[in-house]
């Protein structure tokens, strides 16, 4: 199932209690509060923080294990990106062994990587790790930490347990680095298991406006030029990953349809690369205040052919079919048969598009499935231009 399901109001994300295992039998604890500083401001017209700082998670609690006993642990992280265009991510740790980090994570196609560079104070052995992370998925993880003098290979992989806790299975290959005659300490290869379990409120999610209040709003949708197009699955996914290869091609289209857009003249807000750390309730309020402002916001999706509706489709629709941004873009794929009202985001005035069968984009040739990507970007522009030029020409009639 694609769109989000209504989930329980108030949930997770306070406490987290991190377990370690590994081979050696060795066992680490981590437990903490996590603290947004500060939590007040709220979000701007971009999903971003008011303050590019904000929010900073402060995790304060204990840490340790069997070889180095409990200590008290601070950790503060920018949740935001900084310094401009190297929109890079400072992480400090303040514990038995202060850590400083810097993050840089980035995209080519559907993978994701992140290189942090960090440096340890006051150890000999290992003081300056750089690290190249690459995601292939939501689930598998590559790893290559180059340290001092080794270098360390590691495969992980993320499973979630619940919505509220999920564990990472690693398992590593140390190597001596660069000719280096100092032998490699500890076990050459090893394995373990992390399990985080989170604990305690999360934010309340505000009570959705009459569906009038969004329809008379969206009569502005055409006129603002500001819009948001958000790949389904980014924000706050939870175990919600959508069809197999769903997710990686909601992001293909969005990165399609983003830019033909911005050439014509639209801002485009993108929540899932601006603002990814949001919780889904923050989302979907931020989301009404966006629709209530007469400023549409279209989530892309796509489902399997299992996910069939009761007329037989898996492409259409998912809105108030009054307001005539939905109708635009249901002109070619058609309004699904499920109730809008009991989504998140159309009931806020947002509009869901299932825009193809995933099972299909899994069969296509990589040449094939840009070409795709291509085609359904266009239909969606094309539907989005239409409204901007049905509301220009209304209001020089008026
Ligand atoms: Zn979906």
């Amino acid at each position: 199932m694609s769109p989000q399901p209504s989930i329980s109001k108030k949930q997770i994300h306070k406490w987290k209690v991190q377990t370690m295992l590994t081979t050696g039998f060795a066992s680490e604890l981590k437990v903490g509060r996590i603290f947004l500083l500060p939590d007040c401001l709220g979000l701007g017209e971009d999903a971003r923080w008011r303050w590019k700082w904000i929010p900073i998670s402060m995790l304060l609690g204990i840490k340790g294990g069997t070889s180095t006993g409990l200590y008290p642990y601070v950790r503060l992280k920018s949740l935001t990106p900084a310094f401009g265009k190297l929109a890079l991510q400072p992480i400090m740790e303040i514990s038995a062994i202060p850590v400083i980090g810097i993050c840089k994570k980035f995209s080519v196609g559907p993978n994701m990587f992140a290189i942090r560079a960090s440096l340890k104070a006051g150890t000999e052995g290992v003081p300056w790790t750089l690290q190249l992370t690459w995601k292939s998925s939501e689930r598998d993880m590559l790893q290559t930490k180059v340290a001092s003098y080794m270098t360390v290979l590691e495969y992980l992989q993320r499973c979630a347990l619940s919505r509220t806790c999920k564990a990472v299975f690693r398992a590593a290959v140390k190597m001596p680095f660069l000719h280096s005659h100092r032998p490699v300490c500890g076990d050459t290869s090893s394995g373990s298991v992390h399990i985080t379990q989170y604990l305690g409120l999360r934010a309340s999610r505000d009570k959705p406006l009459p569906t009038i209040a969004y329809l008379k709003a969206s009569e502005r949708f055409g006129q603002s030029k500001t819009i948001t197009i958000c790949p389904g699955h980014f924000i706050d996914p939870g175990n919600e990953s959508g069809a197999p290869g769903e997710r990686e091609f909601n992001l293909e289209i969005v990165n399609v349809l983003e830019k033909d857009l911005s050439a014509n003249g639209w801002r485009v807000l993108r929540p899932d690369r601006d603002a990814p750390n949001l919780s889904w309730e923050e989302y979907l309020n931020w989301v009404s205040k966006q629709t209530c402002s007469g400023h549409p916001v279209v989530e892309i999706h796509g489902q399997g052919s299992s996910a069939m509706d009761s007329k037989g489709s898996v492409v259409g629709v998912i809105g108030d079919p009054y307001i005539m941004l939905n109708r635009e873009l249901a002109r070619n794929i058609g309004f699904l048969n499920i109730d809008w009202k009991e989504l998140g985001v159309p009931r806020r005035g947002g509009v869901i598009v299932e825009s193809f069968n995933a099972d299909e984009i899994l069969q296509m040739a990589p040449s094939q499935r840009v070409q795709a990507a291509r085609y359904i970007g266009g239909q969606l522009m094309d539907s989005i231009q239409r409204i901007s030029s049905k509301t220009d020409a209304k209001k020089i009639g008026d």
